[in-house]
């Protein structure tokens, strides 16, 4: 028999985990965090499978709300087995030390309860088990009622680096869990790799199922509207702010700019980067050869960008802090939230 029951990221953005249990082997699918709740509230619901069997959790990819929770639930089951690809582990040894301190103010309220520290991080991340793409791994729970083992293969899901979608196979049935899923190529990663049988149970992210597809608008309009934005702005002496995740985003971005202007279309201007997203671009350029990426002739590192540090333009240092500190993405609007650093500044 087979069960399924979301922890988490089921009717909301967030916190995805999802629990599998096959013939008596717990599965577990992801264990993310809420970006917009704190506190135990922004964990998934782990007490609700405190009374089943939790053998394995397979992690799709390393955005915070895949695998934030991570550390809570080794808290709790610490004899999880954890698989993930190469490329995600890498990412998440830098986003995971990167949000120790954040993570646990935010559980405790004070900077003083530490509920978490690096040397747990580091050694859930030694535990983890790497897996390539397309090559299955055969798994079997303690409590396993069958004699039937269970299939699992990781799919390239082109969202992120190291990104992958999870089939797993069991007694001639297959789910399949796209994680956060990219069909189409974007402007680094190309599109996902999908099984080449068909599925009998499908679990997906659905964030612009309910949106009209005219309204989210295409990477070539959104792309254009950018860049006719951005020359106006630099043909003014201005700077284009361009808040993105570190992770995914910020890459896309960096390679979009870099093109756009070296085939003339974007007035030459320089670039700032800063942050974990210079250490995620590294990992870019040093798997760009291992994983499903575009311009792989070409090293993220080696377009030219300035740290914010260097820029001497107290307007634009102004700037940056307010770049820092925007809070949320949230229906089309940024949040920014002001500092003591932006009132110093100013
Ligand atoms: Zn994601």
């Amino acid at each position: 028999m087979i069960r399924f029951l979301p922890l988490g990221g089921a009717d909301e953005v967030g916190a995805s985990c999802f629990y599998l249990n096959i013939d008596g082997t717990g599965i577990l699918l992801d264990s993310g965090i809420h970006p917009r709740k704190t506190g135990k509230e922004s964990l998934p619901k782990f007490e609700l499978i405190e009374n089943e069997p939790l053998d394995f959790l397979f992690i799709s990819h390393a955005h915070q709300d895949h695998i934030g929770a991570l550390p809570f639930l080794i808290k709790k089951f610490p004899h999880v087995k954890i698989y993930t690809t190469k490329q995600t582990l890498e990412v998440a040894k830098l986003t995971l030390h990167n949000t120790v301190r954040i993570t646990n103010e935010q559980m405790t309220g004070t900077s003083d309860q530490i509920l978490y520290d690096h040397d747990d991080i580091d050694l859930i991340l030694r535990s983890i088990t790497e897996v390539e793409y397309q090559k299955s791994i055969e798994i079997c729970g303690l409590r396993h009622s069958s004699n039937d083992v269970i299939a699992v293969t990781f799919y390239d899901a082109g969202h992120i680096l190291g990104s992958a979608s999870i089939l797993i196979e069991y007694q001639n049935r297959r789910i399949f869990y796209t994680g956060d899923i990219k069909l189409s190529s974007q402007m680094l990663m190309d599109g996902a790799v999908l099984p080449d049988k068909p599925v009998d149970v499908l679990i997906t992210e659905s964030t612009y199922a309910a949106t009209e597809s005219e309204e989210i608008g295409t990477v070539k309009t959104e792309g254009e509207k950018l860049i006719k934005e951005a020359n106006r702005i630099i043909h003014t002496c201005g700077s284009v702010l361009i808040p993105v995740f570190s992770l995914g985003k910020m890459q896309e971005i960096l390679m979009f700019l870099h093109n756009k202007m070296r085939s003339g279309k974007l007035s030459e201007t320089e670039i700032f980067t800063g942050g974990i997203s210079r250490k995620i671009a590294h990992l870019y350029d040093t798997n760009r050869f291992l994983v499903n990426r575009k311009y792989d002739s070409i090293k993220l590192s080696e377009i030219e960008q300035f740290k914010f540090r260097y820029c001497k333009s107290r307007l634009l240092q102004k700037a940056f802090l307010y770049c820092a500190c925007i809070k949320r993405y949230d229906a089309g609007e940024y949040y920014v939230e002001q500092t003591d650093e932006i009132l110093a500044a100013s």
